[in-house]
C-alpha cells in the first residue's frame, strides 16, 4: 500500500512529553482552522513531494533503543485511508505510536485504541463542544452529527486506558474565560488539558486572532479552570510568536 508522508522531523524533544519522538505529517484535513499552523497539508498539498516510508521505518529500526516512539499528525491523519496499515507496520517492530487528532472520527480512534495499536492521544478542542462555537474556530460550518462525533471521541479517551491529553490554542478572537470554563464543565474529570499558545507565525495570510494571550493571561486562564482536570498545563511559545 502506498503511504504519503509529508513531512518528517527525525528526532523531536516536544511532540510527545518527556519523550524523544520521531515526528511524520500526513496531508488532508476536514477542517480549515484559520489559524492552522500547517495549513500546507490541508489544501494544495498534492504537490508536495512524498517521502519514503520505508527511509523512516529504517531509521525507526535503527533508532529504536534511542526513540521512544512515532508522532503521526498532520493535517488530520484519520483522513488517510492507509493510516491502520502504517500503524499495524509500527507497532509490530515494537515501535509506540502517538496520534494528534480533531476528534472527528470516534470510530477510527475506539478501532486503534482497542486493538492496542496507539499509546498516546492528542486530541484538539477547537472550542466549547456546541457546533456554534466549534463552526467558529474550526472554518467549517459543524453540522449536529459531527459535533456528536466529537463529543464521542472525547468520551472514548475519557474512559480509555491510553495516555491522552485534550488541548485548545488559544486565539483572542475565539476564546474567552467563560468559553474556557464551559469546555473545563464538559470535560470534567479529564486526565490533562493544555492551553496552547496562538502562534502569528505561520497562519495563513488573512487572518488575524488578535494578539496571542500573554503568559500571564495564560496563567490566569490555567488557574481558572484547573479545578475541572487532573493536569491543567500551559504550552507557551514566547513573546514574539
Ligand atoms: S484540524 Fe488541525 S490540521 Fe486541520 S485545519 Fe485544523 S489545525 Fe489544521
Amino acid at each position: 500500500m502506498q503511504y504519503s508522508i509529508k513531512g518528517w522531523v527525525k528526532n523531536s524533544f516536544c511532540d510527545w512529553d518527556s519523550k524523544i519522538s520521531s515526528v511524520i505529517f500526513l496531508p488532508g484535513c476536514n477542517f480549515r482552522c484559520p489559524f492552522c499552523q500547517n495549513w500546507q497539508l490541508v489544501e494544495g498539498y498534492e504537490d508536495l513531494p512524498d517521502i519514503e516510508w520505508l527511509d523512516i521505518e529504517s531509521y525507526l529500526v535503527e533508532n529504536k533503543d534511542f526513540i521512544d516512539g512515532l508522532v503521526i499528525t498532520g493535517g488530520e491523519p484519520f483522513v488517510s485511508d492507509f493510516l491502520f496499515d502504517m500503524v499495524k507496520r509500527i507497532r509490530g517492530i515494537g515501535i509506540a505510536v502517538k496520534i494528534d487528532t480533531n476528534g472527528t472520527f470516534p470510530d477510527k480512534l475506539a478501532y486503534l485504541i482497542e486493538n492496542s495499536l496507539v499509546n498516546a492521544v492528542a486530541m484538539d478542542i477547537k472550542n466549547v463542544l456546541e457546533k456554534e462555537f466549534y463552526s467558529m474556530a474550526c472554518g467549517i460550518s459543524v453540522s449536529e452529527e459531527l459535533m456528536e462525533k466529537i463529543i464521542e471521541s472525547t468520551k472514548i479517551l475519557m474512559d480509555s486506558n491510553v495516555d491522552y491529553e485534550f488541548r485548545t490554542t488559544l486565539v483572542r478572537k475565539f476564546h474567552t474565560i467563560d468559553n474556557l470554563k464551559k469546555i473545563g464543565s464538559q470535560l470534567k474529570g479529564a486526565e490533562k488539558y493544555v492551553l496552547q499558545q496562538y502562534r502569528k507565525i505561520g497562519v495563513r495570510d488573512g487572518f488575524d486572532g488578535g494578539e496571542p494571550f500573554s503568559k500571564e493571561e495564560m496563567e490566569k486562564f490555567q488557574n481558572e479552570i484547573s479545578q475541572f482536570f487532573r493536569r491543567c498545563h500551559i504550552r507557551y511559545y514566547g513573546a514574539d510568536v
